[in-house]
């Protein structure tokens, strides 16, 4: 099992006003139901761009199993050294 640093919103926290998707370059993340959420995993880059625009401090990063294109964003073997911002 792989893990790959993504974000990870706190839907209760989150207002869904758009900051983070603008904030994203890849655009990996949308507003759905009127929540940020991370439709895309796979084009995350790991660079926490979604973060400090975030005006609620909805969004932290976390090692999640995910397997996909190691060459895109930061992994590490296991979450054993999971940490949040
Ligand atoms: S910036 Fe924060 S509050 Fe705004 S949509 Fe993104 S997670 Fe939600």
């Amino acid at each position: 099992m792989k893990f790959k640093w993504l974000p990870v919103v706190d839907a209760d926290a989150c207002t869904g006003c758009n900051k983070c998707v603008e904030a994203c370059g890849p655009r990996s993340l949308t507003i759905i139901g009127g929540v940020a959420t991370l439709d895309d995993p796979e084009s995350c880059g790991s660079e926490e761009h979604c973060i400090e625009p975030c005006p609620e401090n909805a969004i932290l990063m976390a090692w999640l199993p995910w397997e996909g294109d190691e060459a895109r964003g930061k992994w590490q073997a296991s979450n054993a050294l999971a940490q949040t911002w």
